[in-house]
């Protein structure tokens, strides 16, 4: 599609016209916790509680969360020769968001070859270039069994404090188990959205059918199984689902092809792009030289984020709106032209309008009803919210049980003992699903579940009460022996979350075995080099091409968690400040601090005396 015959002006007017409608004075506040009523919503139905006693031991590292965070750090402390790591995690087993997320068609959007962590060391081939749940929580097994990382774990344990005992230099971390557990060092990888969340919508305590959120999915009512099998159970059911993010697209297919009814309540469509799913050729994979991982890793970062390689290894959405965006700035630049900040955000609007036509357009050819068809249009830029790729999401809506009612960006307007409200009319249900998503730019305590308590009583909630600071989005000053294994304030890269696990592992590995090897009991950020960080990454925008010009757009985006729900000059939405050379640039610049030896920011004591 050209882009000649587009009215740039007239759609950002559009957009900037329809976050207007969706912009909430409450922000994040619009949101509630599941508590009283929807308390149950947090429990584990996928595994029994097992009463045991409490333990009062001490470990080497203490590892909180088992998701992939947890599992590719336990997995290089392991090579690094540290052995004696304990999983901490609440749920029953290792997985993280794919432990929980069980909805039926959940699947992973980014490619399997670049999103699931060490293939090359575990020899697994994924079945698909895009794999299902299931297989994905296969692999967090695997991981685990093959570093032997099940041996010293802890399952269906939450974390209740975590505090730094000045006098032992140890973390003694206490669970809802009554376990008090000392540890040299804790890394922290409890995951960017897992703490569920239910919108504040009047009456919703009293509807009297059946409810659940799509993070604890509800077999035992709907029938069917993660691996796709019918939900056989709903066939007489009239069923609601509330939300249309990238988990509500996953399973809105499964819930349309079985439900006797079914209501889709909308209050911003997701951009629906096409997914290509294929198998993996076994051929092709078993020919793949040793360090493809790390090539292909290197090859999708390169490329998302606007820069050059020889080939496209992975080729999907994802890459294809970088690549418009930097061949417009390239064919700018050999003809001549100058390569300023504008022209590059010019060649990003352009692109962006560009994709996000495509995508209308693909909505009109799919969906036969044009009414339908219209109120499934995304009206924002690609990147406010997660892109979504799927080849039968909107194909849902052509099914004569299935009804889109949008609500015209407002969002629900209440619901009674029997059903949903919107524009004044009543939809009677007997399910209502809650595809609400996850709590992001609340208080990270809250959000994990307990208190980091440092040096002197130092809380990681007034630490970070004016936004994150860190160094490399890892350590913190006053909390010694502490490492944060994510993604901000480092690489940065949201559309292959694990990428940044796993060399967030690699430096928490390097670190402690150099710790052991030099006998330090303690190793802390200083407050310079935390400090410098934090100011360097604050200016950035999220670095690299996209990072920068995407960072300035976001106050333009609808709200959502992208953005702090509207507010993203706060500092506490998803996507903060990383590395000015975006994650490429963080990565290769980690690669080498780590290599260099000398850990740079750091400080090792022993005894309380620095050491080196
Ligand atoms: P989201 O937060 O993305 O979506 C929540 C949905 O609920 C939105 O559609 C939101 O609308 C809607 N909503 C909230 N309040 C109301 C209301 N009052 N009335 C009506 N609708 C309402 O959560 P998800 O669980 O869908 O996804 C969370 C994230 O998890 C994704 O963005 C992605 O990062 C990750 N994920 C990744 C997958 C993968 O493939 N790797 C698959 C699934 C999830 P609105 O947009 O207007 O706020």
């Amino acid at each position: 599609m050209s882009t000649d015959t587009i009215d740039h002006e007239a759609l950002r007017e559009k957009y900037l016209a329809e976050r207007d409608k969706r912009l909430r004075d409450e922000g994040n506040a619009q949101y509630m916790e599941p508590t009283g009523r929807f308390e149950h919503f947090l429990e584990d139905p996928y595994a029994e509680r097992v009463e045991r006693e409490p333990l009062f031991d001490e470990v080497t590292v203490a590892i909180i969360g088992g998701g992939f965070a947890g599992l590719a750090t336990g997995a290089r402390l392991k090579e690094a020769g540290v052995d004696d790591v304990r999983i901490i995690e609440g749920g029953g087993d290792v997985g993280g968001v794919w432990y929980w997320n069980r909805y039926p068609g959940a699947m992973c959007d980014t490619a399997a070859m670049v999103y699931l962590p060490l293939l090359e060391e575990t020899g697994h081939m994924p079945s698909m270039k895009y794999v299902f749940g299931p297989e994905i929580f296969g692999h967090a097994k695997r991981i685990a069994t093959q570093y032997g990382l099940y041996d010293n774990a802890l399952f269906s344990t939450q974390v209740e404090s975590l505090e730094w005992e000045e006098s032992s230099s140890r973390w003694v971390i206490r669970t809802n188990r009554g376990d008090e557990i000392r540890a040299r060092f804790i890394t922290q990888g409890t995951g960017p959205l897992q703490r569920i969340k239910l919108p504040g919508i009047p009456g919703i305590d009293t509807f009297a059918g059946h409810t659940f959120h799509t993070a604890r999915w509800d077999y035992d009512y709907t029938g069917g199984d993660p691996s796709g099998a019918p939900l056989e159970k709903l066939a007489d059911k009239r069923v609601g689902i509330i939300g249309t993010g990238a988990t509500a697209v996953q399973c809105i297919p499964a819930l349309a092809a079985s439900a006797g009814e079914f209501y889709v309540f909308q209050r911003t469509p997701s951009s629906i792009d096409v997914r290509g799913n294929h198998p993996i050729d076994p051929e092709a994979f078993a020919a793949l030289d040793p360090g493809w991982q790390q090539k292909w890793y290197t090859n999708f970062a390169t490329l998302q984020t606007g820069g050059f390689t020889d080939e496209d290894l992975v080729m999907d959405g994802w890459t294809d709106l970088a690549k418009r965006i930097r061949d417009r700035v390239f064919t700018k630049m050999s003809e001549g032209g100058e390569i300023s900040a504008e022209a590059i955000q010019r060649a990003f609007l352009d692109s962006d309008d560009e994709k996000m036509e495509e995508i209308r357009s693909r909505v009109e050819a799919i969906v036969e009803d044009p009414a339908t068809a219209e109120r499934l249009k995304p009206w924002y830029r690609q990147l406010c919210k997660r892109p979504c790729f799927h080849d039968e999401y909107l194909q849902s809506y052509n099914r004569p049980n299935v009804t889109l009612v949008d609500t015209n960006g407002l969002g629900v307007e209440r619901i009674d003992e029997t059903g949903v409200w919107v524009n004044g009319v009543h939809y009677e249900l007997d399910c209502l699903i809650f595809a609400t998503g996850f709590e992001v730019g609340t208080e990270y305590s809250r959000r994990a579940g307990f208190e980091t308590v440092g040096r002197d009583g130092a809380t990681l909630t007034k630490h970070w009460a004016d936004g994150m600071s860190t160094l490399h989005g890892m350590h913190m000053h006053d909390f010694p022996n502490a490492f944060i294994v994510g993604f901000s304030q480092g690489g940065n890269l949201v559309s292959n979350i694990t990428h940044n696990y796993v060399e967030a592992g690699k430096t928490v590995a390097t670190i402690i075995a150099h710790a052991l090897e030099v006998g330090a009991d303690e190793v802390e950020v200083t407050e310079e080099a935390e400090k410098d960080w934090v100011d360097m990454c604050n200016g950035s925008g999220g670095g690299g091409i996209l990072g920068s010009v995407f960072g300035n757009l976001l106050v333009e985006c609808t709200p959502g968690y992208y953005n702090n729900e509207g507010r993203p000059q706060d500092g506490s939405g998803f996507v903060v400040g990383g590395h000015p050379g975006g994650p490429v640039g963080f990565f290769s610049y980690i690669d080498e601090w780590r290599r260099s030896g000398e850990f740079k920011g750091l400080e090792f004591r022993a005894n309380g005396e620095p050491l080196g």
